[in-house]
């Protein structure tokens, strides 16, 4: 007689008896308990990348997702050891680490992107990749972030979504970092779909900071988004912010404790994007709190004194309108402890009085440009520059960029929009420029239409209607307001410190700053990869510049640097060629009208500063 035994849990898996043989298996229950345990769990986290309106996450950015997910996971007992963090375009460029897909116990995807744009540091997971991963997992596999809020065929504007679990056997319909702690917690039977709360996510974020070591970008080209708040006090027809609910913070030395454990793991750029209002931080919602503000930049900045990069995002205009005074101290606040080049996102996204109203925008055309005037006359100074002076452009304005400057975010296809929709606009932006402010960038997007947002019954259908419309407005746009605009902002000789060389295109070299919506920078030649440069601005397209090395060295600098340089003209630029080398700048003899002593010198260092 065979007596099977399953309640032994020894791995004797046979032993006999007098006369009746007994055959003791792992039991059941013994080997869910081992697979499940969080001591031996393995556990894959995936990150599809995520663009939200107030979170952003594609390289070199690293969103709060997989960040929070891992301490979660950390904070329920699951090693750090166990668990691996791949990009989706590091299993793209390797696909040997889709083992780690197929073999984890428990495999994350996190992803979802509810404002789609075109990127140059990632390409983010597509639908079919999303169910790709699902098929792959053996073990368990849960899927999170914005995702939740539905997908479309491809990530792109002007399109309908839907919600889709895409495969997988959980979607966590709540906080993707709740749902990784209470499945785990589990024995991964489930969860409830649930939000987490302040002390968790001060648990989590510090937990799990050291998976960022894993990012193909760690150490020097990554830059952590961090989360002030979520929610919003508004509730735009388009938005998918409002469905966090009201606005809730997290105190500052919650975040503060966030950036200490990154700096710790080698993290140097830093951008406070995930959030609706910056100004709004530590408030009642809506108006500002300069003192909360203070506490966090502060905090920031003594806990990470070597910090290289400390940006925003997200601005709400509205705020510096109905609460000039607090704001203005508050956007003193940020220009005093940020970095260069600090963008505050604006989101107009409509000039015309008919789009706002039927789209429940909370800010008028006039409002936003008053606000802009507010951030120009606060933070539109330039380091080596004066804060009386701003905003400072022009011919004696410091080479440098300016600490804030707003952005101007604009949406088409929203409800009732119309022809004279794309001429309010234009004429808003013309209006800014002629009165001798500063803007960042001009942001111009196509609705995508969410579930649960009030455009979802409109859909895309308009602006698919307004296509050639917008085409045209757009390039009308980037010829008559963004090229002059980035002339003021950014004019020849401002130098950037620190551009990181990305891609070699057409026998140029493409690199940006790390940072809010960076300049996309063009340099002659082809310079190594991978490496970073300080350059100095010779030239400009609409959303991007040409510069050259900065200082450029005439001894060793090539033609094309030369011949790039305001002015200098290839003949002059053979010239210098030719009679090097020289002892100082002034000995090549070039024309008095071209500055060249704004963009060389004539030493003995190499024009590619490796750094
Ligand atoms: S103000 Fe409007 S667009 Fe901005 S986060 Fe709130 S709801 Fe969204």
């Amino acid at each position: 007689m065979v007596l099977y035994d399953t309640r032994r849990t020894a791995h004797a898996v046979l032993t006999r008896e007098t006369e009746t043989e007994v055959v003791t298996v792992l039991g059941l229950e013994w080997l869910l308990g081992v697979m499940t345990d969080p001591e031996t769990l393995s556990v894959t986290i995936i990150d599809g990348y995520v663009d939200e309106p107030a979170h952003f996450g594609v390289p070199p950015y690293v969103s709060t997702y997989p960040r929070y997910t891992a301490g979660a996971l950390v904070d329920v007992g699951v090693p750090p050891a166990n668990i691996t963090y791949h990009t989706i375009d590091a299993l793209r460029e390797e696909p040997g680490r889709w083992q780690a897909v197929d073999e984890a116990d428990l495999m994350i995807y996190l992803g979802g992107m509810t404002v789609p744009g075109k990127y140059v540091g990632g390409t983010p997971a597509e639908p079919d990749e999303v169910r790709k991963l699902a098929w792959t997992a053996s073990g368990t596999s849960l899927m999170g972030g914005p995702v939740k809020f539905g997908v479309g065929e491809t990530n792109e504007g002007a399109t309908e979504t839907e919600r889709q679990d895409l495969d997988f056997d959980f979607v966590a319909k709540g906080d993707a970092e709740a749902a990784a702690y209470d499945l785990v917690e589990s024995g991964l039977e489930g969860f409830g779909n649930r939000m987490r709360d302040v002390s968790e996510v001060t648990r989590w974020a510090r937990k799990g900071a050291f998976i960022v070591e894993q990012h193909p970008n760690h150490p020097d080209y990554l830059i952590c988004e961090l989360e002030t708040s979520r929610g919003c006090a508004y509730r735009c027809s388009f938005c998918t912010e409002p469905l966090y609910g009201n606005p809730s913070f997290r105190p500052p030395e919650s975040v503060v404790d966030e950036v200490d454990a990154l700096a710790d793991c080698g993290v140097k750029h830093f951008r406070i994007g995930r959030q609706a209002d910056i100004l709004a931080y530590g408030g009642d919602g809506e108006a500002p709190n300069p003192d909360a503000l203070r506490a966090l930049y502060g905090g920031i900045r003594e806990v990470a004194p070597d910090l290289e990069t400390l940006h925003l995002d997200n601005m709400n205009p509205i705020t510096v309108v109905n609460w000039p005074e607090a704001s203005r101290e508050g956007i003193r606040i940020i220009a005093e402890h940020n970095t260069p080049g600090d963008t505050a996102a604006f989101g107009l996204e409509s000039a015309d009085p008919v789009v706002q109203e039927a789209n429940n925008l909370n800010v008028t055309a006039e409002e936003c440009f008053q606000a802009v005037k507010i951030v120009n006359e606060e933070a539109g100074w330039r380091p080596g520059g004066e804060y009386e002076n701003a905003p400072e452009w022009g011919a004696d304005a410091p080479k440098r960029l300016p600490k804030l400057l707003p952005g101007i975010n604009l949406l088409h296809g929203l409800k009732d929009e119309r022809e004279e929709t794309y001429e309010l606009n234009r004429q808003f932006l013309e209006r800014v420029y002629e009165e001798g402010l500063m803007l960042r960038r001009v942001n111009i997007r196509q609705v995508m239409a969410f579930a649960g947002t009030d455009m979802s019954e409109t859909g895309a259908a308009i602006a698919h209607e307004h296509k050639s419309l917008f085409k045209r407005y757009k390039k009308r746009v980037r010829e008559e307001i963004d090229n002059p605009m980035l002339k003021r902002v950014a004019p020849p000789g401002t130098v950037l410190p620190d551009v990181h060389l990305e891609y070699h295109q057409d026998g140029k070299t493409f690199g940006r700053q790390l940072g809010t919506y960076p300049l996309l920078v063009g340099i002659p030649g082809e310079h190594p990869l991978g490496r970073t440069m300080d350059i100095a601005v010779v030239d400009h397209g609409y959303r991007s510049v040409t510069g050259v090395p900065y200082p450029l060295d005439l001894n060793s600098a090539s033609l094309s640097e030369l011949e790039a340089i305001p002015g200098i003209g290839s003949r002059t630029a053979g010239d210098v060629m030719i009679n090097r080398p020289y002892e100082s700048v002034a000995e090549a003899g070039v024309d008095s009208n071209v500055e060249l002593a704004k963009f060389a010198t004539a030493g003995s260092r190499s024009s590619e500063q490796a750094k």
